[in-house]
């Protein structure tokens, strides 16, 4: 009998999972479903376009004759709004149907926005699509005063924006450093210095209480918890993401922050698979659940997604450290593996735009950041692998040069 998969998403896990279901089961019928109005493009991207930097054509991935060639079923603008797990059916905003005999959510997240006053005004901006981007470089080329908030990965891209558009931005942060969670003082301060150089102002200790409007509705000025109004015409929000798990609700599907699957990517509930940016995966690895927002990881987890769902489960693990580069700035920067978690961290500076740190648990590196040189990558990310004991060895880990050779042979399991 031929076998129906519906993936809901044509992010980079819902893409490669059709990919990959393709090659795994050339007989079965595949539909993807989006309710973007544009089929796969770069998320990582888009970035660059919003600074002005790059045309929108290489930034799409695939044409819609992609997934026709493909023999793949792609329905643009289409929300789906419920899934009957027993009728093994799902449901659109245009009450369409799909039957499944494997079911793929790979529904990505949307970006939180600030619990304050006047938080959806005009020229305030949340960045997660293609859309978002045309919205945000239309914006950005006419803007002269701008605020960022979001102490993140993504915040740091808005900052960029406003650094490559000549905006005159702040930049608003809780704690006293930009990533607190990843970074000290000392690393954070070399992306501080990056910031400025683009004309980006870092505000510690702060954030934002409300932001102004005027007559019609647009934002002109941020306040921040001392009261201050800092002129801003442009705004950029990232202080995270939602998971998109309602369409799960009343499946019985577990969800904990995220929608929870085993290794390989299945949910508690039979036929529903997840994978990408909204799972709480068992990381092999760390030997628990992790999260992990990276395209490698997202497509990475399409593919075994996608390779479990024809073996019923019974195929590979997912297995992966993944890696995250910040390009803004003179200097590389690198995030892998799991830099905010861990029960000790090592770290040293080398030069004024180099610096690293680990991050260990149970005398193991289980993450890490790189700046400046991006070069022991590799070996830290094997080191993360084997899951190798490197406990007492942090002045081979700190060397400027890693050499693998130089560390102690690892225990034998007795
Ligand atoms: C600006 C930006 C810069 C980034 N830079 C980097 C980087 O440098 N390096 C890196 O590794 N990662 C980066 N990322 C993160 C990376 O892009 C994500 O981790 C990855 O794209 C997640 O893919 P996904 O397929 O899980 O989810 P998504 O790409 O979010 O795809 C989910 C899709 O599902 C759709 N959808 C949601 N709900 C429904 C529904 N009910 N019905 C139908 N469709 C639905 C959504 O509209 C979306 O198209 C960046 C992200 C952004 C936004």
């Amino acid at each position: 009998m031929t076998q129906s998969y519906v993936i809901i998403g044509d992010g980079i896990a819902g893409s490669s999972a059709a990919e990959t279901l393709r090659e795994e089961a050339p007989e079965s019928d595949i539909t993807v479903i989006t309710d973007e109005g544009e089929a796969l493009y770069n998320r990582i991207l888009i970035k660059e376009f919003a600074k002005g930097k790059l045309p929108e054509a290489p930034i799409s991935i695939h044409e819609e004759d992609w997934y026709a060639e493909r023999e793949i079923d792609l329905a643009l603008n289409t929300h789906v709004t419920e899934i009957d797990p027993d009728a093994h059916t799902i449901y659109t905003h245009e009450s369409d149907t799909y039957e499944y005999d494997k079911l793929l959510v790979a529904t990505g997240g949307t970006p939180t926005q600030l619990p304050v006053d006047n938080s959806d005004a005009d020229g305030i901006h949340h960045f997660w699509t293609f859309q978002d981007a045309r919205n945000i470089a239309e914006h950005a080329e006419r803007a002269d005063t701008g605020a960022v908030v979001g102490a993140g990965l993504l915040g740091i891209d808005l900052a960029a924006i406003c650094g490559a558009q000549d905006i005159d931005a702040n930049y608003f942060m809780r704690g006293n450093r930009w990533w607190r969670y990843a970074l000290s003082e000392e690393g954070a301060e070399i992306i501080h210095d990056g910031l400025r150089e683009k004309g980006v102002t870092p505000v510690f200790d702060s954030g934002v209480d409300a932001f102004v409007t005027d007559d019609d509705g647009k934002v002109t000025a941020t306040v921040t918890p001392d009261g201050e109004e800092h002129d801003s015409d442009f705004v950029g929000v990232a202080i995270g993401l939602d998971f998109n798990v309602e369409v799960l609700q009343g499946t019985g599907v577990e969800t904990d922050d995220g929608v929870v699957v085993d290794e390989y990517m299945q949910t508690n509930v039979d036929d529903i698979y997840a994978a990408g940016d909204l799972t709480r995966f068992y990381d092999t690895i760390l030997n628990d659940h992790g999260q992990n927002g990276s395209w490698g990881s997202a497509k990475e987890q399409g593919q075994v997604a996608a390779k479990n769902m024809v073996a019923d489960g019974e195929s590979e693990a997912f297995r992966w450290v993944s890696s995250y580069s910040i390009t803004h700035f003179d200097f590389p920067f690198l995030s892998f593996g799991h830099p905010t978690l861990g029960d000790n961290h090592i770290e040293r500076k080398y030069s004024d735009t180099e610096w690293r740190r680990l991050a260990l648990k149970d005398g193991k590196i289980i993450g890490g950041v790189l700046i400046g040189d991006l070069a022991p990558q590799s070996a830290f990310k094997q080191l993360v692998r084997e899951e190798r004991d490197v406990s007492g060895q942090t002045d081979v880990l700190l060397e400027e040069e890693v050499d693998l050779e130089e560390l102690e042979a690892p225990q034998k399991e007795q």
